[in-house]
């Protein structure tokens, strides 16, 4: 996939209601009366006990997704044979069996050897706080004494953004083409979190373009050079004791890239010719027919666009497309103008990508995105991020007026390189970004509406097409055909095409995240399955869990009420009156009758049954009580929590009360506890509580 943002820097606001509003009680009318009265208690318990299920039932549908390895054992797959040496060769999608953009990443065993193919991380989860996915890699913990090695096809960041979070914790050396090993040291050296102390970073850059082979415990692997969105993209070829694998990584078949740089066919039909057990081929867009257009069918527009621009000119696009940065460059030095760039993820790729020679870019063109205002307006063209409207990308800043350096004008024109991500729901923030631009007076230019816009093609996918998809099962002749990196219906269809290409359907397999494929040299099968999922990664690059986010969702719908309580011991009434803090259910000042309702309630129930019971089974009660009587005052179910504070009587009467009251022998009443004793005494019952606290959401999960 080369269509991922890279630049996410804040948590995306979930735009997908929890639940839809189906609980028909929300529809009566909300009694207004003091609670209590002429109610059935059993029928309504039940009713706010139902509410609050339907709640946490949607959000652990929502959260479930994305379930880590633990989570989905628990619903009853099957576990395989952990220690299967046989000389079978087995291969395993810890992700991206699922959909493309997905964690692409897939284990290769044999025996007493294992290689990782690429390792990257799921950008399009939608969770609230939650900035990326990663593969739960409990199963490569179990067999971690066999890794040799993290091989990797691109520098996109679902194939190689979960590298900095595994390979830490099961260190092995991560092999790739020049380019793509920038890109690791690229993110590896931008990650926010410190590596563990002993860490260094291992890599083995391997030439593309020169069929070399290395040796890696039982294998051979080789890089064949593809076409794609970025530069050093490759197949990876590995020669395996049971017969050779071809994963494709992700490519087209672009006759004229701008860097004529095209896929190494020859080789391709060579290895083809040779033998290939198993292809294993990217399924993005599966369902295109045709082929896709060269990358070089869109620099004419450029070219166009700039000469006829009134003002400065801003190109949005994806951070990691280097041959469209060069083109751009290109475009801009032939019309005298100069180039700034902004986006950080850009601005470092860029950096990377001239330092290795990928991008050429002649003296005196470049400018820094903080002098670009003082520059005259038919000398400067910007590249920039925020082509799929991400929050906090340059060119969404731009169009809010909130960027540093740039303030939009009239005669401005904009240039959008790129297409809405199928199914990321981009669509509407891309909307909304143009509309702020229009506002601004500011020409605009966009794919979608090129025919409107007076422009040629301004974006052409790096992904291939169905007759690209069948030449690469051509060329490559394979026994075995596994579709991988796309969701269940696109891997159905690319083997729909290997069947129309003449590959036995019985010699596919549409397999899903941890399934087990089997392969000797006359059989593929699917033999078991392995602990897999998701692991959820916050902004900082710490791990969630996912009762976080499931309380996170409940939270989001129907907020939360602490009350809480502070007892006399002795007499088991109320000391002060109760304080009720509410967050996300309803605002309090609007809602006086209530809260005196409520207030009146807490005292009473407390009074009835605070001596009867243990705390424990008191605070249960509570919370129960209170959910009922907000749920038939208000007809919602927010997450409750009592807070009871259990202090011993002051005053010189009391002590008496309680030896009449239990009737045993009066008890010297010990001295007053100093200050510190109270808080310190404080504090191990707040620790107490919330342990338990705790303890009681981690149950209802
Ligand atoms: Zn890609």
């Amino acid at each position: 996939m080369d269509n991922k943002p890279s630049n996410q820097t804040g948590p995306r606001p979930s735009n997908r209601p929890v639940r839809s509003n189906n609980n028909p009680n929300n529809n009566q009318p909300k009694a207004k009366t003091s609670a209590g009265q002429g109610r059935n208690p059993r029928a309504n318990r039940g009713a706010a006990i139902r509410a609050q299920r339907r709640t946490q039932d949607d959000a652990h549908r929502i959260a479930n997704k994305y379930l880590d390895a633990s989570g989905q054992q628990s619903e009853g797959q099957p576990r395989a044979n952990f220690i299967d040496d046989s000389p079978r060769l087995k291969i395993i999608g810890l992700g991206g069996m699922d959909g493309g953009g997905s964690k692409n990443m897939l284990l290769v065993e044999y025996m007493n050897d294992a290689v990782i193919m690429d390792c990257g991380n799921d950008l399009g989860v939608d969770l609230p706080g939650i900035n990326y996915g990663i593969a739960d890699v409990t199963y490569l913990e179990s067999i971690r004494h066999k890794l040799r090695a993290y091989i990797i096809t691109h520098g996109h960041l679902d194939h190689i953004g979960g590298l900095p979070h595994i390979v830490p914790k099961i260190p092995a050396p991560i092999y790739g083409s020049k380019f793509s090993i920038g890109r690791v040291e690229e993110i590896f050296g931008n990650f926010g979190l410190p590596m563990p102390e002993g860490f260094e970073l291992q890599t083995v850059t391997m030439n593309e373009n020169t069929h070399e082979r290395l040796k890696i415990g039982a294998f051979f692997v080789e890089l064949v050079r593809v076409t794609h969105s970025i530069p050093g993209s490759t197949c990876i070829v590995l020669d395996t004791p049971v017969g050779r694998i071809i994963n494709t990584g992700d490519f087209r078949l672009d006759p004229n890239p701008l860097d004529h740089e095209r896929t190494d066919t020859e080789r391709l039909e060579q290895l083809g010719k040779e033998g290939v057990l198993a292809l294993l081929s990217e399924s993005t867009t599966t369902e295109r027919p045709g082929r896709t257009p060269s990358e070089s069918t869109i620099e004419q527009s450029f070219v166009d666009i700039i000469e006829q621009a009134p003002g400065r000119i801003f190109v949005g696009l994806f951070s990691t497309n280097m041959n469209r940065v060069q083109m751009i460059i290109n475009a801009a030095v032939h019309h005298g103008r100069k180039v700034a760039m902004d986006g950080r993820s850009m601005v470092s790729t860029l950096e990377m990508a001239v330092r290795h020679g990928y991008v050429r870019i002649p003296k005196g063109t470049f400018v820094p995105i903080a002098s670009a205002a003082t520059m005259k307006d038919h000398e400067l063209v910007v590249v920039c991020t925020g082509s799929q409207g991400e929050p906090s990308s340059a060119l969404q800043r731009m169009s809010t007026g909130d960027h540093r350096h740039i303030k939009l004008k009239e005669q401005d024109t904009v240039i959008l390189s790129s297409t809405p991500i199928p199914y990321s729901g981009n669509d509407e923030k891309i909307r909304s970004m143009v509309d702020e631009l229009y506002k601004k007076g500011v020409h605009v230019f966009r794919h979608e509406t090129r025919e409107i816009d007076h422009c040629g093609p301004l974006h052409v996918s790096g992904h291939a097409s169905i007759d690209e998809y069948k030449d690469m099962m051509r060329m490559t002749k394979p026994k075995f055909f596994v579709p991988i990196y796309g969701d269940f219906t696109a891997k159905r269809q690319h083997i729909e095409i290997a069947v129309e290409e003449g590959i036995a359907r019985a010699n596919t397999l549409n397999a899903d995240n941890g399934d087990v494929i089997a392969f000797t040299p006359d059989k593929m099968e699917i033999i078991g399955k392995v602990p897999h999922g998701t692991v959820l990664v916050d902004q900082t690059g710490a791990i969630v869990s996912n009762v976080v986010i499931k309380d996170r969702l409940m939270l989001a719908e129907e907020g939360l009420v602490a009350v809480v309580l502070t007892v006399d011991k002795k007499t088991g009434q109320l000391i002060t009156s109760p304080d009720i803090i509410t967050r996300g259910f309803i605002y309090i000042r609007d809602s006086e009758e209530l809260m005196n309702a409520f207030r009146t309630e807490l005292r009473r129930a407390t009074a009835q049954r605070f001596k009867r019971i243990d705390l424990d089974r008191f605070k249960a009660e509570l919370k129960d009580h209170v959910m009922q009587f907000l749920f038939e005052n208000t007809g919602r179910s927010p997450i409750v929590i009592p807070v009871v504070n259990v202090v011993s009587g002051g005053s010189n009467s009391r002590p008496s009360v309680e030896k009449q009251q239990s009737g045993k022998p009066a008890v010297i009443e010990p001295a007053q506890p100093s200050p510190e004793q109270v808080a310190a005494d404080q504090q191990l019952r707040f620790q107490e509580l919330r342990a338990k606290l705790l303890g009681q959401d981690a149950r209802t999960d």
